[in-house]
């Protein structure tokens, strides 16, 4: 069970930040007052409070670079957990499509499932690897460089 993530928004309210459920903030790190920056597990982009760290890390490296005068725009991380659970392995990386609205291919086998996520230009966009993620770094590589976060 996953129960997700939720910042202590109070010092931000006090300000009076935008907050939905974390600090909400443009494409650029700002929150509602340009002058204060947000970003990781407090910041919410795009409705999304990721609570993960590879989306803190590129979040905190765009707000860093835009605080010191420069520009970068974050457009989004791809979300990809790895994690081993009573020995098993278990990965999934961007659009698992829970709600089957895409086309997905599927292996299955007694120790294995696989599913592998297709949007509508066929494009790979998500996965599910549990059991062997032998091809995780290589899926997320590829869902990752097309920019579907
Ligand atoms: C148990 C656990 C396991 C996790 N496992 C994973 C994982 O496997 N993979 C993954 O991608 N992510 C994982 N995460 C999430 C990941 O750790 C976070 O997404 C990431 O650390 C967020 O970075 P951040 O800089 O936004 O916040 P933080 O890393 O929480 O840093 C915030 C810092 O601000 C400091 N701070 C807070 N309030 C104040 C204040 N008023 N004044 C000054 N300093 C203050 C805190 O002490 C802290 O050092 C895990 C988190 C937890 C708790």
């Amino acid at each position: 069970m996953a129960a997700g993530v939720r910042p202590n928004l109070e010092l931000a309210r006090r300000l009076g930040l935008h907050c939905e459920r974390g600090i909400v903030v443009d494409s650029l790190l700002r929150s509602s007052r340009p002058e204060i920056f947000a970003a990781g597990d407090a910041a919410e982009h795009k409705g999304v409070v990721y609570g993960i760290w590879p989306a803190a890390m590129e979040q905190g490296r765009a707000a860093g670079i835009n605080m010191a005068g420069g520009r970068m725009e974050y457009r989004g991380t791809t979300v990809a957990n790895r994690l081993k659970v009573a020995g098993i392995d278990l990965a999934s990386v961007g659009e698992i499509d829970a709600e089957n609205r895409f086309r997905a291919e599927v292996e299955e086998t007694e120790t294995v499932y696989k599913k592998r996520v297709y949007d509508d230009d066929d494009r790979l966009v998500g996965c599910i690897l549990l059991g062997d993620i032998s091809d995780y770094g290589a899926v997320a590589r590829e869902i990752g460089e097309k920019g579907t976060g």
